[in-house]
Parts: structure tokens; sequence; C-alpha cells
């Protein structure tokens, strides 16, 4: 059997395993490559493998960057199931739709740009419809329920408790020679943490050959966070921004971070903490997951007290774009929690242009940011932005909060990772940066050190053989330089430099000073 790791290689988007049988191949989740500019153009790419090729795909979770890339899958000619937990099936129904409306966005406006300036025009990597029609693959099934995919290989899903309807996915195959066990390998996909509002906590079986493991959080402790103490900081942040009088922006991933934190506000309105104030949830996409979480609500921990908050008379959720835009001319406090967390995308750059600009406007960002995105910019404090065609001066207050984590802190992975012995084969890392993938390394050295554990590279592939794992012979070429992977890349360097000269230009004194330095810039890149 042959294990091929196509994404979330010493970075945390684009999870993409292929599990080659001697009956047919298998795909463990289809993400999105999110990030650096030179990471995303992935998306735009032909996969590693032929579509038509796979046979089956095993679905880990509904966020975009482990399903985000289903729809150019079944595009390109994957016709065969798409085995998922009902939950996670409900919820790429409106996620995997809103994705392609968002590529479609995208492009548009990157052709008009395009077009302007004489370039080629790019097609979307895939539409509305595209996502629509490969709903239709998706197969529900229940968690503990052994599925028989391949007639050699066999799934079973396990509650990660990191999103409604996640699971980390076991599969065991069939030995090849008569006489040998079979193999069972587990594909953690994310795992949640303890603190979860919404979810109970991450399980999984035991004895198993070869785990495949995330590693977002492998080098943070984050142990003493609870319910409590999350809504303590979140309620100084609130008062914070309240007393600068402006609005509170929530950049926020629609699916679940919004509801924990509509969940959050309201305990503090209703315990007095923080008087009422409009509430406004600006994301289709979260106002369809609302729906879905009060669907399943009896199925999640706190599902009743959700249920209370999306009923609160100050929380509004906008529908149309109209909607939207008005809440532009609402003064005073307020909060407006909208997608996409990162900032790279959706409503929340609207209300950024809007606001960036004005000091008495406050960021909260309260997820991960993956290097090179504008979320993460942001957070590094840099004070000048490019955002839908203009510059701005970032004048507000930005502020972090990581503790809305889906995923488990180091301890809480090595407690679960330990839950999993005996793992009597090979461990690999996936789905993390390198710092703490390395530190997550080292870790699981110090605990268990008969295992090994490897950190494989984008494209990479791995002989398994019972308990063996072992870099297979013919590598193919990885679409990217590992040193790309999970890093800032040129485009986050030019935007700086662009900036920098246009600050240097404006900062001469007069316009001989000015014509100077300008010729000196040419001089420069002449003798480049
Ligand atoms: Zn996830």
């Amino acid at each position: 059997m042959k294990l091929h790791f196509h994404g979330a290689c010493r970075t945390v988007t684009g999870s993409c395993f292929l599990l080659e049988t001697a009956q047919g191949k298998v795909l463990v989740d289809c993400g999105m490559v999110q990030g650096s500019k030179t990471e995303r153009e992935l998306n735009y790419r032909d996969f590693p493998f032929r579509p038509q090729e796979i046979d089956a795909l095993i679905l880990t979770h509904a966020h975009i960057d482990h399903s985000g890339l289903i729809p150019k899958l079944c595009k390109g000619g994957f016709d065969g199931p798409i085995y998922t937990i009902a939950a996670t099936a409900d919820l790429c129904s409106i996620m995997l739709p809103d994705s392609g409306h968002i590529q479609e966005m995208e492009v548009e406006q990157l052709n008009h740009r395009n077009r302007s300036k004489g370039k080629e025009t790019l097609e979307p990597i895939y539409t509305f419809d595209d996502a629509t029609a490969c709903l239709t693959q998706f197969r529900p099934v229940a968690y503990h329920q052994w599925i028989t995919v391949l007639p050699d290989l066999k799934l079973r899903f396990w509650n990660a408790g990191h999103l409604l309807g996640s699971a980390s996915a076991e599969i065991e195959t069939t030995a090849s020679k008569a006489g040998e066990k079979p193999t069972r390998l587990l594909f953690s996909g994310d795992i949640g943490t303890h603190a979860k509002l919404l979810e109970e906590g991450a399980e999984g079986p035991s004895d198993i050959d070869h785990l495949i493991c995330e590693t977002t959080y492998g080098g943070t402790d984050r142990s003493d966070m609870d319910d409590d103490s999350r809504r303590a900081l979140l309620l100084q942040e609130i008062t914070e921004a309240k007393h600068r009088k402006g609005p509170l922006l929530i950049p926020s991933f629609a699916v679940e971070r919004t509801q924990e934190l509509l969940v959050d506000i309201f305990s503090l309105i209703e315990s007095g903490q923080i008087p009422p104030c409009p509430i406004f949830i600006d994301s289709p996409l979260a106002t369809r997951a609302s729906e879905i979480f009060a669907r399943h609500a009896s199925e999640i921990r706190n599902g009743d007290l959700l249920m209370r908050a999306m009923q609160e008379k100050n929380v509004r959720f906008t529908e149309t774009r109209e909607q939207s835009m008005a809440i532009s001319r609402i003064g005073g406090f307020h909060i407006i929690i909208s997608a996409s967390g990162m900032c790279e995308a959706g409503r929340i750059r609207h209300h950024l242009k809007d606001w960036l600009w004005r000091p008495e406007a406050t960021v909260l960002l309260v997820g991960y940011q993956a290097n090179g995105s504008l979320g993460r910019t942001l957070l590094e404090g840099t004070r000048h932005v490019r955002m839908m065609g203009s510059e701005i001066e970032v004048k507000a207050t930005i502020r972090s909060m990581d503790v809305y984590s889906g995923h488990a802190d180091a301890p809480e992975l090595l407690e679960w990772v330990k839950a999993r012995a005996p793992i009597k084969g090979s461990i690999f890392l996936v789905h993390g940066e390198a710092e703490p993938q390395n530190a997550f390394q080292q870790t699981l050295q110090k605990t268990l050190h008969a295992t090994p554990v490897c950190i494989p590279s984008l494209d990479e592939s791995y002989d398994i053989d019972g308990r063996s794992a072992t870099l297979a012979q013919n590598q193919t070429r990885p679409r990217l330089d590992p040193a790309i992977a999970g890093s800032k890349d040129w485009n986050n360097d030019f935007t700086q430099l662009i900036f920098e000269l246009k600050q240097a230009v404006h900062h001469e004194s007069d316009e001989k000073g000015r014509a100077k330095l300008i010729r000196k810039i040419r001089q420069a890149l002449d003798s480049h």
C-alpha cells in the first residue's frame, strides 16, 4: 500500500492524502490551499493524480481546507462516493456552493483588472453550479459504523470534537499476503479541544499501526482555558472596544466560530456584564450554518444556549448585500461578526475597508491566521494594507484572542495520541507550520521512544507494509518548493516595498528631491 501526502505538509491548509491499495485508490480529504498567493495558485493547477482514478473520498469534516477542492475533483472526473458524517454533509451543502460563489466573484474581479491591463483572463477553480452538482455524491454515515469502501479497505469514523460533524477516520486494509494481519491507519482529521463550547471531547480507537496526526497547535499550551476564562477575556475586549466608541469587527469563520462567539456574547449580556448592544451576523453562510446548528442542537454541547442566543432581539442576521452595506451607516458601538476568518474573502472585507483607517474602530481576530493572509498581516502590526484595489493606512486597533481555536493544544494532542496506544508503526505529522510540528515531534519522541515520528513534505510518498513505513523509491517532483509551504511569499514583500517606496518619495520635501530619489531607484533597477 502507498500513502501519498498531497497537502497540509508543513502548513495548515489543503489537506489531501491518497491511499493506494491493491484494489483501488481512496482520498482522505480534498482541501483548498489557503495562505500565500504562491501556495494558493496550487488550487488552479492539476491535481497530482487523475481524479477519474479515485474510487472514493473520505471526508473528515466540512472546513474548506479539508473539503474545498471536492467540486474541482468531481468536475475533473471523480464520480465515486464521498463518505462523511451526516452533519458534515449538511454543512458542505452550504459551504461548497458558497466557496464556488467566492471563486466566481474573485475571478470576476481579477479578470476585470486583467482585461484593463491587457492580460489573459482566468477561469474560476469551480463555480456555484459545480459545487451544487457534487453534493449528490455525498454518502452520510454515522460515527462508529464500519463501511466497506473498497474490497480491501474499510472505514470507521470517530468524533473528533472539532466542528459539528467532525471525525477522525480509522481505515483498515486487508493484508495482501495470506497469513498477515490487516493494517490499521488513523487519520486524525482536526482534533478539538476539551474547552470547545459546542463540542464534546475527541475520541478514537486504540491499537493502530500508523497515525496521521494534525499539529496545528503542537507547540502551544493553553490548558487553563475554560468557558469562564474565555468569556472574561472577551468581556475585556468588548469593554475596551466600547470605550473607543466605534464598531467591534470580528472576522470569523462562518461555521461554528460565529455561533460560539454569539453564545459567549449572549452569555455576557444575559449575566448583565455588558449592556445589550446591536450584534450583526453579517454573513449569509453564517446564517445558513446557524440554521444547520439549530437542526443538530440536540447533538451538541450547549445547544439550548445557542438556540436562545439566536432568538435574542438584538441579534440580527443580515441577508442581502444592501442590508450588509447599510450597517456602515450605523455610528457608535456595535458588534459585527462577519466572514471570512482570515479576512481573505467575504463581507468582512468591505467592513475592513470602511473601518481600518478609523481610530475608533476595533478589529478582533479570534481565529488562526495563516502566514501571508490579510489577517496575519494585520496581526503582525502592518500599518498599511492593500485591499480591493486601494491602499489603506491602518489606524483601527487590532486585537487578537486566540482562545476560540477548534484545535487541541499540545498537551491535549499528546493525551489524544497516547490514548490511541499501542501505535505499532509510525506517526506522520501533518497540518501544522514548521515550529509547532518540530515541537510536537520532540514531545512525541520523548514520550513514545520507540515510535518513529516523521514530518512528510508536499507530494512525498511512503510504502506502507504492515507496521513499516518507508519513503518510497520513486518520488514525484513536488508541486511546490518545500521551503515555500507555510511561509510568506514575494507578494507580501512586494506590497511592503511599494509602500516603503511611496513613503520615501512622499517624505522628500520638494519636487527636486523626489526626482532625485526616483532617479536613484531607476539606477538601482537598471544595474540589477
Ligand atoms: Zn478544521
